[in-house]
């Protein structure tokens, strides 16, 4: 028998976009704020680069909605996007007002970065390349102060609760095995990034996918699931997480070197190693394909930049190299693209509204469509916060709901899970990654299907999780073999032309399939 409790509000998620809708909602009823891991373990966490917002003397909404339309290949919605730019530099004040610490000049005033594909200078940054876990600080502190908000780590969200066609709650998986049903009046899904899905990712382990799995199960939609950022330089260590060496680190004129030591970006693209991260990305998994070596590799070099210079630049990166055995003021530093940020995820209006009613999303588990199909650097940690604080008003307007709610149902089979999790990812890596083709996706469903039908059923957050990542592999899988062209994020070398005649449209995967509008 599960355990029943209940309040207004339950938050599935305590990264940016978690915390920031948990403060907004506590002014209007008893919030639960869950992380399924300790409370600092999210995407946010990581998040080095900055957050990107119109705030500079010589900067305006205007000019970051057009930098965001571009970067969007033909499909951001512009609606949302403006929203973004919008309501940004409000939520960013905000959380100064709460003691956030961006880095600042020696004249006291904030000090804005540029980075790829921004025509301003307006990428705040913390701690040189620490901005995610300073907002993560600064949200919680305030969260903290706040009685209505109950913040409740190692609270594995496994379900959402329906009554009838609504959500009316969720189902947690205790550590010890046993359940506990939460009623709720509204449902936040904030529970983040999809990278775990690949078996090279930036991502925290905790970025299982968990809330577009939960949603797809439910009944709501799913948009844009075929387009995925994948980062080209990651860390790549046999046993070392894949660590993000920062777009900043070829900014300042890191090289990429294959394993002859040939410094192959400058054949691919006029700005070499600063060519748009796709370009990047595939450029490696190229000389990672055509390599002779026993174990091919690519490697970021900065060896020939001042040293000092780097170690007080990339203080953070700097000393995880070093934890690793690698002085990055010395070494080459090995280096692979792993699977990065979902533009894909809850298909949800402007207000995070997804397509159940009681549920709602927002941050990297949702899809506004503000970032198309492919994100502009930066702009995630603002959407979090603006797109957060708008679910929360919106979903002050739902009613308490009485009657009996239950999981979705489902059925099992009696597979190994943990051999199963790393088969997806695995299977996903080779033939739903970088590059993409018919033969390689149809492959990847086949196998994805038979698994989900294999896969055990989820008495702990291991399993579950494991349920979680395959619906989502498949869900990719399938937008991907669906979407025969190349856009943003998605590469297929069957069609490597953009077509605007056929697909500029969205992906949409729900209870009746797959369609485009
Ligand atoms: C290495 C790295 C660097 C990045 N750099 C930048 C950058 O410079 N600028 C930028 O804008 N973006 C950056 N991003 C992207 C950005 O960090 C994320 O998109 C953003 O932080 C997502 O915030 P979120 O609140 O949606 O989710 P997250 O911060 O990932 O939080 C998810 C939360 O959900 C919880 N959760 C998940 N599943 C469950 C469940 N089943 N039950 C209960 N709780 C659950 C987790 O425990 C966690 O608390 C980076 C990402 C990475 C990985």
């Amino acid at each position: 028998m599960a355990l029943l409790t209940s309040f207004d509000f339950v938050v599935v998620g305590a990264g940016v976009a978690g915390l920031r809708a948990a403060i907004e909602l506590s002014e209007h009823g008893s919030v639960l704020c869950l992380a399924k891991r300790e409370l600092t373990e999210s995407n946010t966490q990581y998040a080095q680069g900055g957050i990107a917002v119109a705030l500079a003397a010589d900067d305006s909404p205007e000019l970051h909605l057009a930098d965001t339309l571009a970067a969007g290949a033909g499909l951001v919605n512009a609606e949302a996007a403006r929203v973004l730019v919008t309501e940004g530099p409000e939520r960013v004040r905000e959380l100064l007002g709460w003691g956030a610490r961006f880095d600042r000049s020696g004249h006291g005033d904030l000090a804005f970065t540029r980075e790829g594909a921004h025509s301003r200078n307006r990428v705040l940054h913390a701690n040189g390349d620490s901005t995610g876990r300073e907002i993560g600080r600064t949200l919680y502190a305030h969260a903290s102060t706040i009685k209505a908000i109950e913040l409740r780590a190692f609270g594995f969200a496994r379900d959402l609760l329906l009554s009838g066609d609504r959500v009316a709650g969720i189902e947690v998986l205790h550590e010890d095995g046993s359940t506990e049903h939460i009623r709720a009046r509204a449902v936040l899904l904030a529970s983040g990034g999809m990278g775990m899905v690949y078996a090279n990712t930036t991502n925290p382990d905790v970025a299982t996918a968990d809330g577009p799995a939960m949603a797809l199960r439910a009944g709501a939609e799913l948009a844009d699931m075929e387009f995925l950022q994948f980062h080209p330089t990651a860390l790549y260590l046999p046993k070392a997480p894949r660590f993000l060496l920062s777009e900043a680190m070829r900014g300042e004129g890191a090289q990429l070197r294959n394993d002859r030591g040939e410094r192959f970006m400058l054949g691919c693209h006029p700005l070499a190693e600063l060519a748009p991260r796709d370009i990047v990305a595939r450029a490696i998994h190229h000389e990672l394909e055509i390599s002779t070596a026993a174990e091919p590799m690519v490697y970021l070099d900065l060896t020939h930049l001042p040293a000092e210079h780097l170690k007080s630049r990339f203080p953070r990166i700097y000393q995880t190299c070093l934890k690793y055995g690698l002085d990055l003021t010395r070494q080459p530093l090995p280096t692979r693209p792993a699977a990065h940020y979902a533009m894909g995820g809850v298909r949800t209006d402007l207000d995070g509204r997804a397509t159940l009613p009681g549920l709602y999303a927002a941050g990297e588990a949702a899809c506004t469509g503000v970032h198309g199909g492919n994100r502009l650097a930066s702009n995630s940690l603002l959407e979090g916060l603006v797109f957060g604080a708008r679910a929360a008003k919106a979903m002050l307007a739902e009613k308490p709901l009485g009657g009996h709610a239950a999981p979705p149902s489902a059925a099992y089979g009696n597979g190994d899970a943990c051999a199963l999790r790393r088969e997806v990812q695995e299977l996903m890596e080779s033939n739903a990654g970088i590059v993409r083709d018919a033969a390689r996706l149809t492959t990847a469903i086949d196998r994805l299907r038979q698994i989900q039908a294999e896969l055990p059923a989820p008495t702990d957050r291991l399993r579950a999780e494991a349920r979680n990542i395959a619906a989502c592999g498949l869900a990719i899988a399938c937008s991907a073999l669906a979407r025969r062209e190349s856009r943003g994020g998605h590469y297929r070398s069957d069609f490597p032309e953009r077509d605007d005649s056929a697909f500029q449209q969205h992906s949409v995967l729900g209870p009746k399939g797959l369609r485009f509008e």
